[in-house]
């Protein structure tokens, strides 16, 4: 994931950069709440700041939560924040993420923005690889079946491992996200014409992608916004 910032992937998946923007500007920024326009242009500074889950993406993943009325949730990487204050800003008062990132740094970049929205009581974040907590909780029975919503958006090469994990987790009726799911339109691309640092990504993501088309613990969307996203319902 290291050298993406230069990609030129401004249009996301859409066909024109055009109309890419007449979705962000007729559906999105207009609902898009002010603490997250500031963090995503505090964002804009860092050189990996392509990695902050898109606008579009994110008012979905909104959606979701509400559908479901999620209120303990799980996220993996975390970066400078959006998704995060994203969930932090749609579940209730009481609601609880468990927000987990190697990198602390980045968070606290975003830290302060989190504070102004007041809803960093909602927030645990843990500065850990991904897999670790995830086996510690399912050590503790009483999380098993417990949450109600994961966003996954790390290191694709542990996708399928997170999801094993994540799957005993979540509620009958619980939601995944998956991030990066068409990889910057490469899964459709020949691998000689994908650009060299996304074709790791490229494989991971083509593996993932098959592996839950064929998983019927879960009812499966996947979703063309931002880089695609993939949609899980636990059945
Ligand atoms: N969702 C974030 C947002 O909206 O800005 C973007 C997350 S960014 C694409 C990926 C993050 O995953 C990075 O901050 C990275 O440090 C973290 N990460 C990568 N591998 C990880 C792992 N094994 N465990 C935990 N975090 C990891
Ligand atoms: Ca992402």
């Amino acid at each position: 994931m290291a050298s993406l910032s230069n990609f030129d992937d401004s249009k996301g998946l859409l066909q024109s950069q055009e109309l890419y923007e007449y979705v962000l500007e007729t559906a999105v920024y207009p609902r898009e709440p002010e603490v997250l326009k500031e963090l995503r242009a505090l964002t804009a500074n860092h050189p990996k700041s392509l990695m902050a889950t898109a606008p579009d993406a994110g008012q979905q993943i909104a959606l979701l939560l509400k559908m479901i009325n999620a209120k303990k949730t799980i996220e993996i990487g975390v970066f400078t924040g959006y998704s995060l204050l994203l969930t932090a800003l749609t579940i209730p008062q009481d609601g609880k993420i468990t927000a987990i990132d190697m990198n602390k740094d980045t968070y606290e970049m975003g830290l302060p923005v989190i504070k102004k929205a007041g809803v960093e009581h909602k927030i645990n974040f843990i500065q850990s690889p991904a897999l670790t907590v995830l086996d510690e909780l399912l050590e503790n029975h009483e999380n098993r079946g417990s949450f109600d919503f994961a966003f996954v958006d790390a290191d694709k090469v542990n996708y399928q491992k997170y999801h094993e994990r994540l799957w005993q987790l979540l509620k009958v009726g619980g939601i995944i996200v998956y991030d990066n799911t068409l990889w910057f339109g490469t899964v459709a691309m020949p691998e000689e014409s994908t650009k060299e640092e996304l074709k790791p990504g490229r494989l991971h993501t083509i593996e993932f992608n098959r592996f839950l088309a064929a998983d019927n613990r879960f009812q499966i969307s996947q979703v063309p916004l931002g880089d695609g996203i993939t949609i899980c319902r636990r059945l």
